[in-house]
């Protein structure tokens, strides 16, 4: 007997370029993108900026690049940058916020729901103390969706809030919006009804549309050009991007495509819970699972033939374009009941 392909839920960085998309690659019209511009990358760069609603956009071979360019234009020494508990530029960058950037961290509490801090609490803790040995705290890092709080969604009017509360002490707004497609679709807006106020936004490509390496970082003209001069800096300038930058025009072709993922995850989470399994409701694409021992059920779950991974001591699935409904009843024949 064949062993059964694992279904592979770990992320929605797991899928893998179609036809349609290597096509589009192969067939890119490309320049030299250091030397001056790639034509099929302008294009990118244009169409996600209006899609994003800001001016310009810049693209970045990953997310955790993104942000961190925004954070090291956004930053000085001695700046303190608050971000929602479990961020991704606090706990999956490295600490590079901090040793690159040069800003100090503070976790916001969830204390607007999961992944969600209230406007409140950035207003209580903004501002400039007159003492010299305090930090200033001058940005604000915000997450949409929310990756560890399990893919929850900021609706606009909360991120509208947040982000007033924010420059209206003088801090400058960042969104790690590395999946701000899915939190879209889900709260059936475009994606620039939440990215009002923000200085910069940073957006991948390379999750759950698809495309296999690329991001954008996204705010002023006069930011993307000190971005593309840091984006060199640190080695992130390609040559013919065109290449990768037309796996990214198809890729924003499937936005809308995402909401079956959030069925899927939906159907995922309905079904383990009718096993007996303690999840959260998915808001998006992904479900997590509470459980005794992540290690063990990860193991068991590995022999089983389906893939996840820890996330804060639960165990993280997340649905993709490349697992379909049948895969998602397969996976819950396969889980059986927690243990
Ligand atoms: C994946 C992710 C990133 C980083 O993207 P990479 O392309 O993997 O570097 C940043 N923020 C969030 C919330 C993410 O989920």
């Amino acid at each position: 007997m064949t062993k059964p392909v694992a279904i592979d839920l770990r992320s929605d960085t797991v899928t893998r370029p179609d036809e349609k998309m290597s096509a589009a690659m192969a067939a890119a019209e490309v320049g030299d993108d250091v030397l001056d511009h790639d034509p099929t990358m302008r294009a990118l760069e244009e169409r996600v900026a209006g899609l994003l609603g800001t001016d310009a956009a810049l693209w970045v071979p990953s997310g955790t690049m993104g942000n961190l360019i925004a954070l090291s234009l956004h930053l000085q020494r001695g700046d303190r940058f608050l971000a929602p508990r479990g961020a991704h530029v606090l706990d999956h960058e490295l600490g590079t916020a901090a040793w690159l950037a040069g800003g100090m961290p503070q976790a916001l509490e969830w204390n607007a729901g999961p992944g969600r801090p209230t406007a409140d609490l950035v207003r209580s803790l903004r501002g400039r103390s007159t003492r010299y040995d305090a930090l200033h705290t001058t940005l604000l890092c915000l997450e949409n969706t929310h990756n560890s709080a399990g893919g929850s969604v900021v609706p606009p009017h909360e991120h509208a809030q947040l982000a007033a509360a924010a420059r209206d002490g003088g801090l400058r707004v960042h969104l790690d919006g590395a999946r701000i497609w899915n939190a879209a679709v889900a709260l059936e807006v475009p994606p620039a009804a939440l990215t009002v106020g923000v200085d910069t936004v940073q957006a991948c490509l390379s999750k759950g549309l698809g495309a296999p390496v690329g991001s954008v970082v996204a705010g002023t003209a006069e930011f993307v050009t000190e971005a593309r001069r840091m984006r060199k800096m640190l080695g992130g300038g390609v040559r013919q991007g065109g290449v990768l930058a037309a796996a990214g025009l198809v890729a924003l072709d499937r936005i809308d495509s995402l909401a079956t993922d959030h069925e899927n995850a939906r159907l995922l989470a309905d079904g383990l819970a009718e096993r007996g399994w303690d999840v959260t409701t998915p808001q998006t694409n992904i479900v997590l699972a509470a459980v005794p021992d992540t290690g063990r059920t990860l193991e068991r779950l590995r022999r089983a033939g389906v893939l996840a991974v820890p996330m804060n001591g639960q165990v993280r699935f997340v649905t993709h374009r490349d697992v379909g409904r049948d895969d998602i009843e397969d996976a819950l024949r396969r889980l059986g009941k927690p243990s």
